[in-house]
């Protein structure tokens, strides 16, 4: 391993921060003969010390690795000394290429599969490779490691007893909204990828299907410019309309529908309420999804009370 630059020397983190002993005795990287099998390798989502060192011995001792994209893969490997053979594999991947996979695995190969950052298989290709894996009675294990999702529903504020991973959802608003539609009853917090472009289409479809809720978005977790901004989603709307596109990577973190729409108070409290914060429309669309109430009546009482 390179001494100069290598992710794991830093004078500002000691490599397992035990105090005096890790710098005396710091674990070795291994490179052992690894038994045939699909090695599943969360890797860093920003900050390239976000590596297990058991995430480092398997990819010093595989056969194989596949990845999304061999440049972004190779700065990894680059990172921690690693020359290594590298094969892509990725959404575009075909059925023949999964076959070849799976008989290198058959024939005694070791394969590690990394995505092009964080938890294979998690919003990244992976799946299909897996079952086939499965199905051939392949060994298949996971390392576990970073993901966007769970730093960013620990960083939102909102709870984190039960909650749902949306992935990223559909591009274009009337998907979307059908797509939020069908999680507008769940109880937990619900996390879903988005990018930037696209971040202020969707905080508004959120707002008007799910209401106005406490939410969250985490914006380039790990990296230098970690940014988490919470609030009601108006406000956030608000912000991002006023600011602008942001850039980087995000992960939008949205809480339980809203305590006073669950905990069975008036209709006409809830819409005085929602009326603090959003349009005749919104309030009166929200407030009929929230009580299963006509929408036309909700409208016409939204109205008088907003007049
Ligand atoms: N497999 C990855 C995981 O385990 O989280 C997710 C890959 S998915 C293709 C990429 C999306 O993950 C981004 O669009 C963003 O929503 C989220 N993401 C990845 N890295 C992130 C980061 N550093 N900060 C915030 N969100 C991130």
């Amino acid at each position: 391993m390179p001494q100069d630059n290598h992710p794991l020397k830093s004078d500002t983190q000691k490599p397992l921060g035990t105090g005096g002993n890790a710098r005396r005795d710091p674990p070795q990287i291994k490179t052992t003969p690894m038994k045939p099998g699909f090695y599943l390798i969360a890797t860093p989502i920003g900050n390239l010390r976000d590596i297990t060192f058991r995430a480092l011995d398997v990819l010093s001792s595989v056969d194989l690795i596949i990845c999304e994209d061999t440049r972004v893969t190779g700065k990894l490997l680059s990172a921690y000394g690693f020359k290594k053979k590298m094969q892509v594999y990725n959404d575009h991947s075909n059925e023949k290429q999964r076959e070849n996979l799976i008989e290198t695995v058959a024939t005694g190969q070791s394969v590690a599969v990394l995505s092009d950052a964080g938890t294979p298989l998690i919003s990244d290709p992976g799946y299909k490779l897996v079952r086939a894996a499965i199905e051939r009675k392949l060994y298949v294990t996971a390392l576990p490691g970073p993901n966007a999702a769970l730093p960013a529903l620990q960083l939102s504020g909102l709870p984190t007893d039960q909650f749902s991973f949306l992935g990223f959802l559909p591009p274009k608003t009337s998907a979307r909204q059908a797509a939020l539609q069908k999680w507008a009853e769940t109880s937990g917090t619900l996390i879903c990828y988005e990018t930037g472009p696209r971040l202020l289409d969707s905080l508004q479809d959120m707002r008007k299907v799910l209401g106005n809720r406490e939410a969250a978005v985490m914006r380039e977790l790990t990296k230098m410019y970690e940014e988490a901004r919470r609030g009601k989603l108006s406000d956030l709307i608000v912000h991002y309309t006023e600011k602008g596109q942001p850039k980087g990577e995000i992960v939008i973190t949205i809480g339980r529908a809203c305590v006073e729409v669950m905990s069975g108070e008036s209709i006409e409290k809830q819409l005085k309420r929602a009326l603090e914060t959003m349009s005749v429309r919104d309030a009166a669309e929200m407030v009929a999804q929230a009580t299963g109430k006509p929408k036309k009546a909700i409208y016409t009482l939204a109205l008088k009370l907003g007049s």
